[in-house]
């Protein structure tokens, strides 16, 4: 199943209102798809829906939870680490994006202008559907909603002259989320690639993680307490590169969509 959060047309009575909804239909033929609204939120056993439709070129996708925090792990994959010149750490790196980084497909990624270098990092977002802590490894499973895109954008020259991460990754508009959450899928071996402008940047496999999002899962929950909705980012694949006003980047994981976001300038 698809969950996406969209908000409503203006064929709706109530139209802006935000809501979730199953997306139904081929990708590869957009006339196909449709969205049916869910009552309430997707983090219930059996979410229903309310009966009404739209077809989806009729509403505007969000990003498709509003998560409390984003745990981010960093050089998960061995030739990111060494592109950058860094060793694969014994213990995985992971720092916090703010949930004000979040924004959802087709919306514009803010360049800001005390940055010259801010990359790309196309990864497999993790969506957390229970309250969970201390998960072990054979429970990660169990506390997962489903998989979604996502783009960790990185501000490159201040993640190496400032100590900690958090302004680099935690510029707001820095972590597109999207198109949907696929709750169907096996994480173990999906391909993940970036475009820049069409051309191909990145490509890798979710294979070439050196930790599986069980372990993800499990080192994350150690620490803290995870909410419905919560994400993870489980590491780029080689290929980072430097994205420029005027630039589209998008992010397509198989099985999943894809995440398209333009960059602008963030004045
Ligand atoms: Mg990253």
């Amino acid at each position: 199943m698809r969950i996406a959060r969209f908000s409503l047309p203006d064929t709706a009575s109530d139209a802006g209102a935000v809501r979730f909804g199953v997306v139904e239909g081929e990708p590869d033929r957009p006339e196909t798809m449709v969205i049916a609204e869910l009552d309430g939120h997707p983090f219930t056993p059996n979410p229903q829906t309310t009966g009404r439709a739209w077809p989806l070129d009729d509403v505007r996708l969000l990003a498709p939870v509003l998560p409390s925090k984003i745990a981010a792990i960093g050089r998960n994959y061995a030739e990111h680490a060494r592109e950058l010149g860094n060793e694969v750490p014994d213990v995985p790196i992971t720092f916090l994006k703010p949930s004000t980084s979040v924004i959802g497909p087709n919306e514009t990624i803010a360049y800001p202008e005390i940055s010259k270098d801010v990359h790309h990092e196309a990864e497999l977002a993790v969506v957390i559907g229970r309250l969970c802590r201390q998960v072990p490894l054979d429970r990660a499973k169990d506390v997962i909603l489903g998989y979604t895109c996502a783009n960790d954008v990185t501000a490159r020259d201040l993640q190496q002259t400032e100590k900690q991460w958090g302004r680099a990754k935690g510029f707001d508009t820095f972590c597109p989320l999207g198109p949907w959450i696929e709750t169907e899928i096996d994480p173990a071996d999906l391909s993940v690639t970036c475009t820049v402008n069409d051309e191909l940047k990145q490509a890798g496999r979710t294979s070439q993680m050196i930790r599986d999002v069980a372990a993800l899962v499990a080192h994350v929950s150690e620490a803290m307490t995870l909410l419905p909705g919560d994400v993870i980012l489980t590491g780029t694949p080689s290929g980072v590169g430097p994205l420029h006003v005027g630039d589209t980047v998008s992010v397509t994981i198989e099985n999943i969509g894809t995440l398209t976001n333009r960059v602008v300038s963030r004045d």
